[in-house]
């Protein structure tokens, strides 16, 4: 069993209180580590060494040094790859494929892309008109904001706190990370690929715990913490946003979703039923992107239907590692019973259950793991609470459709806003729906096709700002003017 423990200023260090608690397996709920949880001691010295880092080494190196040592932990974390797949497949137990095609990679390549937009992009200048015909000159100077607070989630660990953390530190900032008590381990190694490099010691900090009354709440209220960078349910970020307001510190919020999958009947459809397939199981349904609500035009609606459902029979549940498996589990028990208890209320409200529902029959000790079944239904109303509700599983609802504004108005009718995916071989359709639909990004025929330069977030309540490219620099930076009388 390993013992994780928290990173602050360069070392490992366990809790002075002596609490751990323990990350059980997804795959068969064996304990699989043993974490230290951080309490107010270790969240304070993470933020003290961060505050430490900005006033020494760290915030007296150039832009240019700085972007050399980010380059240097994307190849290091190329380096160690089978190291970090590894202790993210213990973590979520999903298939190996995916740590390697997009996860791990998609970590390294955050802190390479973030070097080269802080490296390249210009700032604004403005000549000025005086009246005495001079002239003044008006340019930006941009800062790093402080110490940002990095609060992550456990669906796709490294990718996703990494995407924070890439861009944090090209800026010139220092962090302090608190992930998911479900997924701790590459937070943890991150701190080695750190030492390594010779990232000054302080600029990274990661205290494990939970969330409310342990070291998330405590980065979040902690007055050393100067914006907080969020990524999770929409309800823990009302509960961060009320804790940020003390001392006015800017949040960037990156939250739930119950997106929208349309497909018009002139569709290619192999290929839509592939991206719906993908939109709504991927990662086994826990995408923040996914696609738990279908709408598909009348005419190839039962086809559809159909279509899927052979796709979802055909997943093959097993160990990330084994080779005839593609399928894993949900991330813990506890959020298998609130998925199952979705799939009990669907049918309570009436739909009809296409395929799925419960529980797949898993060999030896597996039978112990949080595996669910891709789950299709059909016939309910938009007002059911599998409809409305972002259930974060392996399963969608299909509903048939007939005309273009039915179904604008359908994919809007939510109080959530971070993504669509579009069907249809009519371009100016697609484009006309693109920019009707309520979300921060739109595709069409494909699905979570990332160009990380792209502005990336939430419309309502999927989110506040956008990451990504420059975006990025909006919340990661103070620009500061400076106005020169000629
Ligand atoms: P949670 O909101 O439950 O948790 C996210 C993080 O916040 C965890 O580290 C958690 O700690 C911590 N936390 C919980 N409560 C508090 C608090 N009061 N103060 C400070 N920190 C707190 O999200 P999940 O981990 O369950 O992730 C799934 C959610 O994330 C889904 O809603 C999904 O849509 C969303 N998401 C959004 C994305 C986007 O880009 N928009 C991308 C990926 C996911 P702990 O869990 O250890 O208790």
């Amino acid at each position: 069993m390993r013992k994780i423990e928290n990173f602050i200023a360069g070392e490992y260090v366990a809790a002075a209180s002596g609490r751990r608690f323990d990350k059980r397996s997804p795959l068969d709920n064996r304990v699989i580590a043993s974490i230290a949880e951080a309490g107010r001691a270790e969240v304070d010295a993470a933020v003290g060494a961060a505050r430490g880092a900005l006033a020494g080494d760290w915030g007296r190196l150039s832009t240019e040094q700085r972007v050399e040592l980010l380059y240097g932990v994307a190849n290091e974390i190329t380096r160690r790859f089978d190291d970090f797949v590894e202790a993210e497949m213990a973590d979520t137990g999903q298939p190996a494929h995916v740590m390697k095609q997009v996860f791990i990679p998609r970590g390294a390549a955050n802190f390479k892309v973030f070097a080269d937009v802080v490296k390249n992009v210009a700032s604004e200048s403005f000549q000025t008109a005086t009246p005495d015909g001079r002239g003044a000159l008006n340019y930006a100077l941009r800062v790093p904001k402080g110490v940002i607070g990095v609060i992550c989630p456990w669906n796709a660990p490294f990718m996703l706190m990494t995407w924070k953390v890439g861009p944090a530190l090209a800026c010139g900032n220092a962090v302090v990370v608190k992930p998911s008590e479900e997924s701790p381990q590459t937070a943890a190694l991150l701190g080695e690929v750190m030492n390594a490099v010779g990232i000054p010691k302080g600029v990274y900090n990661v205290v494990q715990g939970f969330g409310p009354d342990s070291a998330g709440e405590f980065v979040t209220q902690h007055p050393g913490v100067d914006a907080i960078t969020f990524t999770g349910e929409t309800r823990t970020g009302a509960a961060i946003m009320k804790a940020a307001s003390e001392g006015m510190r800017d949040v960037s919020f990156e939250l739930g979703g119950k997106n929208a999958g349309i497909v018009f009947a002139d569709c290619d459809f192999e290929a839509a039923v592939e991206g719906i397939f993908r939109s709504a199981f991927l990662n086994s349904g826990q995408v923040c992107l996914g696609t738990e609500r279908v709408y598909v035009e009348r005419p190839i609606f039962e086809r559809f239907v159909q279509a899927l459902k052979v796709k979802a029979e055909s997943v093959r549940f097993g160990r990330p590692d084994d080779h005839d498996a593609n399928y894993g589990p949900l991330i813990s028990q506890e959020h298998r019973q609130k998925v199952l208890s979705y799939y009990r209320k669907a049918l309570e409200e009436g739909a009809t259950l296409v395929t799925g529902g419960g529980v797949p029959e898993m060999p030896g000790e597996l039978a112990e793991g949080a595996w669910v079944q891709p789950t299709i239904w059909t016939g309910l109303p938009e007002s059911a609470a599998v409809v409305r509700e972002e259930i974060f599983g392996p399963c969608c609802h299909i509903r048939p459709f007939d005309a273009e504004d039915e179904v604008v108005q359908l994919a809007n009718a939510t109080d959530y806003g971070l993504s669509t995916t579009l069907w249809t071989n009519d371009l100016a359709r697609a484009h006309r729906l693109a920019a009707r639909v309520e979300v921060g990004i739109t595709w069409i025929n494909s699905w979570f096709l990332r160009d990380l330069r792209t502005a990336f977030g939430g419309a309502k309540q999927s989110g506040i700002g956008r990451e990504g490219g420059v975006h990025s620099l909006e919340f990661y930076t103070e620009t500061r003017n400076v106005c020169v009388k000629l």
